[in-house]
């Protein structure tokens, strides 16, 4: 057994340590509006620049064990609320830090922990406490929450045109569910990107927008009343594996073989006609021969349709995906108000709209170029969630440090009523709160400790909205200055980074095992090293 194979005790915890917090200040400079970029380049060379926490550590390629969980969290985050990722993992890297601290002072790992776990729950309560109210109606304030979810995000200058067609888009999608509304937005709201005019040519539509024209110029440019077959199959003959052969030794066999070919082409296009479709989705190609005859019927045909898309469709049209044209039946044949195909800046696309009972919607983005479309796309996914989010919940907290301060200290007072061991660890957990507007402050260039009495002193006075303003550098109301976010970004981030940082410290023994948990490890078992390195190998 080499000697890496397993490390115990000690050196364990603090390898685990040193890990989750090295993959906190990767991002921690990104954190808030005036955060740094970070370029990320794959072994293509490929790269991506942003500042969005989740697609950093997505992309990072990170070995770690123990730093893995940090990104884990990051994404169940992402998930969850859909923005707060960075958040998430600069507050796990300090609380390690935090608990560090106390290892060091002999406190046993399993009484820090009981201590987090107390902490945040008194966090979720102090929160309930300075929570604001939001109707899903006040609409002004959701432009607000969609304002400061995409600040920072390389996308300021067109803040106010997204966060209005993220409010338009999410507030159509509302579904009332007994007793409160109920957001989807993964499954209702499509964004499909173009690179090509600007971001004012975007839209929303109310109904699907597919990335394709009609498979010919001669078929029908627009279809009312269209009833849509999908098929999952192709409309052509798969080529073979092998290669094969045919010999023809005269004018005549080859005129029978054409002749066999069209027959079969023609009993092909027959079975998609004889569903009574005027439109046709499907995923795989479809025949020049085949596609004359569908033509010839006059319907509208679109081929090579993502999967994503026929899943789409099948939800919105209510037609099913087949997969066997044999298995076509009437009954198969899904239903749209119109089916049209329209030019866009940067090309043409198939609009299939005024489908009933249904919720789904398209933004249509544009953008000058690759990297802006895709950053747009970014802050909008970001914006889109965190507007669900307060619709669904009502409830919103104030930005920019401000609930941070607070809950730090509500929460270090509330230390003070406990006894013992478990009140050291219920402090450090409210001075790692503070590592938000410290970071915030840091990245704008200001001088984190003059910000961090100024807010001190604020909130003791009671002013329980004072935040920073990392433009200006002064510390002011942040209701007033219109940044906030859902409470949800909060209560999820500080409990996830709590069962993480919980998670790590229990750790006391790690084993390279032979089992599937070991994928991702380098051939000499355990990492010796936290490592970032994007290429590292043990
Ligand atoms: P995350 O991935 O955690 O959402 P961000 O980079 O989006 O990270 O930064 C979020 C932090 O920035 C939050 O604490 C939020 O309150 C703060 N923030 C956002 N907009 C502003 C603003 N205009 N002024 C000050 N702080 C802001
Ligand atoms: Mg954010």
């Amino acid at each position: 057994m080499t000697p890496n194979l397993r490390i115990q005790g000690r050196d364990a915890q603090s390898n685990n340590i040193l890990a989750g917090k090295a993959v906190a200040s990767a991002v921690r400079t990104t954190l808030g509006p005036k955060g740094m970029d970070k370029m990320l380049v794959d072994s293509m060379g490929d790269i991506v620049i942003t500042n969005d926490g989740a697609t950093i550590l997505k992309e990072m390629d990170i070995q770690h064990p123990a730093a893995k969980m940090i990104v884990e969290v990051s994404k169940t985050q992402d998930a969850e609320v859909g923005d707060g990722t960075t958040t998430v993992a600069v507050l796990s890297g300090e609380l390690l830090s935090k608990a560090e601290e106390l290892i060091m002072k002999g406190v046993h790992p399993t009484i820090i922990s009981e201590g987090y776990r107390h902490a945040a729950e008194k966090c979720r309560e102090i929160l309930e406490t300075i929570t604001i109210a939001i109707s899903p109606d006040d609409e002004a304030a959701l432009i607000k929450i969609a304002g400061t979810a995409i600040t920072g995000k390389g996308a300021e200058s067109y803040k106010e045109t997204l966060s209005a067609l993220t409010v338009k888009a999410v507030r159509s999608i509302v579904e009332e569910e007994e007793g409160g509304f109920k957001v989807n937005v993964l499954e209702n709201i499509k964004i499909e990107k173009r690179a090509g005019g600007s971001i004012d040519d975007s839209e929303l539509v109310d109904g699907l927008v597919i990335d394709k024209e009609r498979s010919h110029p001669n078929m029908p440019e627009k279809v009312e009343n269209a009833k849509i077959l999908l098929l999952s199959c192709p409309v052509e003959f798969r080529k073979t594996e092998m290669d094969s052969e045919i010999k023809i030794t005269s004018p005549g066999q080859m005129q029978l073989f054409l002749d066999q070919e069209e027959k079969m082409m023609k009993e092909m296009a027959e079975k998609v006609i004889a569903s009574g479709a005027n439109v046709v989705f499907c995923q795989k190609g479809i025949d020049d021969m085949a596609q004359y005859y569908i033509e010839k019927a006059g319907i509208y045909a679109v081929r090579r349709v993502k999967k994503s898309d026929l899943k789409r469709l099948n939800k919105v049209t209510g037609g099913t995906i087949i997969q066997d044209l044999d298995q076509i039946t009437t009954a198969d044949v899904g239903t749209a108000g119109l089916v049209e195909e329209k030019e866009v800046k940067g090309g043409k696309m198939t609009y299939v709209t005024g489908c009933q009972n249904s919720k789904a919607v398209t933004v249509l983005l544009h953008g000058g170029t690759e990297h802006v479309v895709d950053s747009l796309d970014r802050a909008l996914n970001d914006a889109l969630h965190v507007v669900g989010v307060v619709i669904e919940d009502g409830k919103i907290v104030v930005g920019g440090g401000s609930s941070e301060i607070e809950l730090s200290l509500r929460l270090s007072e509330y230390a003070s009523t406990l006894k013992g061991r478990e009140q050291l660890a219920v402090s450090k957990f409210a001075e790692a709160l503070e590592v938000i507007p410290e970071a915030l402050a840091e990245n704008a260039g200001l001088d984190p400790i003059d910000m961090m009495v100024e807010l001190r002193s604020q909130h003791e006075k009671g002013n329980k909205n004072a935040g920073l303003n990392v433009y200006t550098g002064e510390v002011v109301d942040m209701w007033e200055n219109d940044v906030i976010e859902p409470l949800r970004i909060k209560t999820q981030a500080i409990n996830a980074a709590m069962e993480a940082t919980v998670m790590i410290l229990r750790i006391d023994d790690v084993v390279a095992s032979t089992g599937s948990a070991n994928q991702g490890m380098g051939p000499g078992g355990l990492p010796d090293m936290p490592d970032l390195d994007m290429d590292a190998a043990y």
